[in-house]
């Protein structure tokens, strides 16, 4: 079954908030000064007072602020025991950190929300006092601890976000009974889970998961093993172990009542070492007769990505329903979809292909600070589109790319922001916008464009294989890029990511019958800085005879170009940007003689 692309579900990736609802975002400011509590793990009842909340349009953001999120600490494994009582919003929860710390630093500050009551803290086999506040704990270290340290929390609680449980709350929902599902992004793991919660440092995963074992648990990684508890009836305990280096904002489980419907060895040579990538999917039973639906797709879609993008990062893939507040969610190895998708069969593969995108652009190779989550959501919306082109064809690309443009110039967070926006290290929430999405991924269509099939995807592969399991900036990206290009693309990566808008040309043509040339002068419009662009401009005359030339338009303010002309008959039309190759508004007009 193919079902049609449907461009309203790329909108809806990850964006089913408001996208540029600064003002709903939870300040992120850090808040270390305050009322704190010593050993008790439980939080003062006052809030900590904490600066203003900072907007997405304060200039007074410094680059980098929350980046190194934690100097001199790297958090190399948490090893999670959680125990879901399937009913009731409370859960258990332990963790064991193997971190790595720099010697001189002090203290280990594990974000955690409030909703937490820690229980315990131990470092090494013993146990340490910790201070706490509204967001973190604190755990002082030793010098005696040395450099390689393993930290265990203990806490339980009902948490206010992060961990979305749902009840058995109402006749409709009975039937689907108790469940629980991560939703972590940007910064969400703190709700349930003690972590130095930071795209910055990865960490692998295991998981131990114990719940009534009349539910299905599906988290990060491999199933290592599954058994009923004897000194627990009716309860089971899962295990997932997740060799790879992830971003907190990707780990999660999921425990419901679900069916699984294997989907097979897919995509076969295009796995680690070229194996196969089992993929599954997971619903709920009342949806079961959906799959495989637009999932029957899943294995060409890792296959062309392969092909595009070096091999698939993880060894398999499961796709399930879920409580995700998105549209889709990337978590690594288990994609988290909205239920609504799964209730009103609705899941396009634009969104299958942008989240499976991912596995590759945002998990493998993860933005090393929240200001280059474009190249997250701009890898993914463009690879969705290069899958659309080679399963439905240029015309369904040429489509999705309008949309992409259409959805940019109508965006008034492009007109003020550039792409690479600071504001993300304080709000990544609002990073949520047309720049990451449709114009990150409008500017990889002009970068490929502009380098070539074979350089640019020599350059993707690169930069895979070089950042996997691991943190990249926009500069690395860049560089790699110049590598492989054999010139500088400084000019292209500052008027298009690091500046606000896009290009906004008026070309006047007049065609001199005498010389058979065409006067094209293109004025670029005064609100944004001007853009060196290629420009294409189609030609027909009056018997139908087509001819096209490309303008190098260049970053000034006015400019006027002659073109030979091959045509027989006087221009009669001219189109400009016939393939969609510019993010502009571009308009045409013929000079009145
Ligand atoms: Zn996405």
């Amino acid at each position: 079954m193919r079902t049609p692309f449907s461009a309203r579900t790329a909108v809806l990736v990850r964006c089913v908030l408001a996208c540029t609802a600064a003002s709903a975002v939870p300040s992120m400011v850090p808040s270390l000064v305050g009322a704190q509590t010593t050993g008790t793990g439980r939080p003062p009842t006052k809030p900590p007072a904490r600066p203003p909340a900072a907007t997405a349009t304060s200039a007074a953001i410094a680059p980098d602020s929350l980046f190194p999120y934690q100097p001199g600490i790297d958090v190399a494994h948490y090893d999670f025991g959680i125990t879901l009582p399937g009913h009731g919003r409370e859960f258990q929860g332990s963790a064991t950190l193997t971190v790595n710390r720099r010697r001189s630093v002090d203290t280990l500050r594990l974000d955690l929300k409030a909703a937490m009551i820690v229980d315990s803290v131990q470092v090494g086999t013993r146990a340490r006092a910790f201070r706490r506040d509204q967001e973190r704990v604190y755990i002082p270290l030793q010098t005696a601890d040395g450099t390689r340290l393993t930290v265990r929390v203990r806490w339980h609680g009902a948490p206010e976000d992060g961990l979305i449980i749902t009840e058995r709350d109402s006749t409709a929902e009975a039937e689907r009974g108790w469940r629980a599902f991560g939703d972590n992004w940007p910064n969400r793991a703190r709700h349930w889970l003690p972590t130095v919660d930071h795209p910055s440092d990865k960490a692998t995963v295991r998981w131990t998961v114990v719940a009534p074992s009349e539910l299905s648990v599906v988290a990060n990684g491999a199933q290592t093993s599954h058994a009923s508890l004897s000194s627990r009836q009716g309860f089971s305990a899962w295990q997932f172990t997740m060799r790879q280096p992830i971003p907190t904002y990707l780990m999660v489980v999921g425990a419901a009542r679900m069916t699984e419907t294997p989907l097979g060895r897919t995509a076969c040579g295009s796995g680690i070492d070229g194996a196969c990538v089992p993929q599954s999917v997971w619903t709920f039973p009342q949806e079961t007769n959906y799959v495989p639906g637009p999932f029957s797709e899943a294995g060409r879609v890792i296959e062309m990505f392969a092909k595009t993008a070096t091999g698939f990062p993880y060894e398999h893939l499961a796709h399930l329903q879920s409580s995700t507040r998105f549209g889709g969610m990337e978590n690594a190895t288990a994609i988290f979809y909205s239920d609504n998708a799964f209730r009103r069969h609705n899941v396009g593969i634009g969104l299958i292909a942008h989240e499976t995108a991912h596995q590759w652009f945002g998990n493998a190779v993860s933005p090393r600070r929240w200001e280059d989550v474009w190249l997250s959501e701009g890898f993914a919306t463009y690879w969705a589109a290069l899958y659309l082109r080679a399963s439905r064809g240029d015309t369904a690309y040429l489509g999705e790319l309008r949309r992409m443009r259409s959805s940019v110039l109508r965006a008034s967070v492009v007109s003020s922001r550039p792409v690479v926006d600071t504001v993300g290290a304080v709000a990544p929430m609002t990073l949520l916008n047309a720049n990451s999405y449709q114009k990150g991924g409008f500017v990889l269509r002009m970068l490929h464009d502009m380098l070539g099939d074979s350089v640019f995807f020599a350059g993707v592969r690169e930069y895979q294989r070089r950042f996997r399991h691991g943190t990249a900036t926009t500069g690395e990206l860049q560089r790699i890029m110049e590598r492989h290009a054999a010139r500088s693309l400084d000019a292209f990566f500052l008027q298009w990511l690091h500046r606000p808008g896009f290009a906004e040309l008026t070309v006047t043509w007049r065609y001199d019958a005498a010389t058979r040339m065409l006067e094209s002068t293109v004025t670029q419009s005064a609100r944004f800085a001007p853009y060196a662009v290629p420009l294409v401009l189609a030609l027909r005359d009056a018997n139908g005879a087509t001819q096209r030339i490309t303008l190098t338009v260049q970053p000034t303010a006015t400019q006027t170009l002659r073109t030979p002309i091959g045509l027989i008959g006087t221009p009669v039309a001219v189109d400009a940007d016939p393939d969609v190759g510019v993010l502009g508004d571009i308009r045409v007009e013929r000079q009145t003689p």
